[in-house]
């Protein structure tokens, strides 16, 4: 079939379907999901008996509490000693466990893989490929503990499929918030740079893959075009990066003015926008534009510090993956040139974030997942604490702060009455060894159970 009859019946389908299409949701706004649909039985009641439980509304354990759970909520949190729990009553005893809310990371690639850095890559891979993946990593990230993440820069549009596909229980994963392409300056992070003029974005090249903007009304309209198929959250790339070629991580791309665009466009659609920035100056642009978060954050200087504290933004530093791109990424075919990069910056960055942490800038989680192994998330609350937070802060950031953040702080990120019963737990005490985090046994994803090695309940597969 020629790809312009291809389109038309496309088209066709989907207007037809358009009626059953579920609106995007805006941050802040709560996704149904297919436990809030019409069922008339009353919602299953489940009592989760917590040795310890860290909320995460305070850097303090509570010993021996009882969460009880209706439907995909939590309805109380009290201590043992005040509730009866009825003797037919589904019970999950986690009395020898540390009992916390489900973990959320702010930037993963959940379409992308840790072993695929050789550049032939950019030409084997396909829509399909990523979504494989994604299908895959999605549930290796919520084993993991992650009960949320946002995925910030995938193919047009993985990411919004892969959020509908997990929320009407289609597949297994975190909740998603998700984002379209990262948005790129030609030449810049998000373009293919240093190959023949023959290579080019191909996917939909009116559209230039909905990633490729230049100018204050290429940039609004990539927002808007990305709005319009269901995107969460906007990603745009403000510096250069380390993992693309040709680009400097330091150098500023957008200009404020066109940063400036993307915030408010992004904002009058009721999403947030963030940022990916290594660079000095544009990470104060960014700020400055009113952009939600600074990723990378890898050169922030004094002065970036100063604004971020000033405006509320959140730093969303990844400051775990060095290890793994000056490891085993070199195996699998990272190129010297970005190797040079994340040498450049890989220190820097982790530097930064004690200085920023110490300044009291607010703080997300964010590991990049994808640049390493999906799955191994958790790994970055040890590297956080050896730069400066105590254990309790770094899982404050990877829970309350996040959701936050992502807008979802009405249903997300502690364990209170009301929220969603996004809720894992771990041997041992983390605010001792915060590395326990690596080790969840327990995943509990709006009252459904997805793994449990500490109490044995039968899981959703
Ligand atoms: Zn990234």
């Amino acid at each position: 079939m020629k790809p312009g009859l291809w389109i038309a019946v496309v088209l066709a389908a989907s207007a037809l379907c358009l009626a059953q299409q579920l609106p995007p949701a805006k941050s802040g706004e709560v996704r149904n999901e297919k436990h809030d649909s019409t069922e008339t039985k009353p919602a299953p009641v489940t009592y989760i008996r917590a040795g310890r439980l860290f909320d995460s509304t305070s850097d303090n354990f509570r010993e021996n509490v009882v969460i009880v759970v209706e439907g995909e909520r939590i309805k109380s949190v009290q201590p043992a000693g005040a509730v009866q729990i009825p003797s037919d009553a589904k019970v999950i005893d986690l009395s020898k466990a540390t009992v916390l809310p489900g973990l959320i990371d702010c930037h993963t690639h959940l379409g992308a893989r840790a072993d695929r850095y050789n550049p032939i890559n950019y030409f084997k891979s396909t829509p399909y490929t990523q979504a494989f993946n994604a299908e895959k990593n999605a549930r290796i990230t919520l084993l993991a503990g992650f009960t949320s993440v946002r995925d910030v820069g995938s193919g047009p549009f993985m990411a919004v499929d892969l959020r509908n596909y997990i929320d009407s229980g289609y597949i297994i994963g975190p909740r998603v918030v998700a984002s379209g392409p990262g948005i790129s300056i030609t030449g810049g992070h998000g373009d293919l740079n240093n190959f023949s003029p023959e290579t080019h974005v191909t996917l939909f090249p009116e559209e230039r893959n909905y990633q490729i903007a230049d100018g204050p009304d290429q940039v609004r309209h990539v927002v808007r075009a990305q709005v319009k198929y269901g995107v969460d959250v906007i990603k745009i790339l403000a510096s250069g990066g380390v993992l693309s070629k040709g680009d400097s991580p330091g150098a500023a791309q957008f200009s404020f003015e066109e940063l400036k665009v993307a915030a408010e466009e992004a904002h009058k659609a009721g999403r947030k926008i963030a940022a990916h920035a290594h660079g000095t100056q544009s990470i104060k642009d960014s700020i400055l534009a009113g952009i939600d978060s600074i990723e990378h954050a890898s050169l922030a200087d004094d002065e970036c510090i100063r604004l971020a504290k000033e405006h509320g933004t959140y730093f969303d530093m990844d400051i775990y993956n060095d290890d793994y791109l000056l490891g085993n990424a070199i195996k699998f075919g990272l190129e010297p040139e970005n190797v040079e990069k994340e040498r450049m910056v890989g220190q820097k960055q982790r530097d930064a974030f004690s200085r920023a942490v110490k300044a009291g800038v607010k703080m997300a989680f964010g590991t990049d997942a994808g640049v390493y192994p999906h799955g191994d998330n958790a790994r970055q609350f040890a590297t956080m604490v050896q730069y400066g937070m105590t254990p309790a802060q770094a899982i404050r950031t990877a829970t309350q702060n996040s959701a936050d953040l992502i807008g979802r702080s009405k249903d997300l990120g502690t364990i209170e009455v009301g929220k969603y019963a996004d809720i894992i737990a771990v041997e041992g005490n983390p605010l001792q060894d915060v590395a326990v985090l690596q080790s969840v046994g327990f995943v509990m994803k709006g009252g459904v159970v997805y793994k449990d090695k500490l109490a044995g309940t039968p899981v959703q597969e």
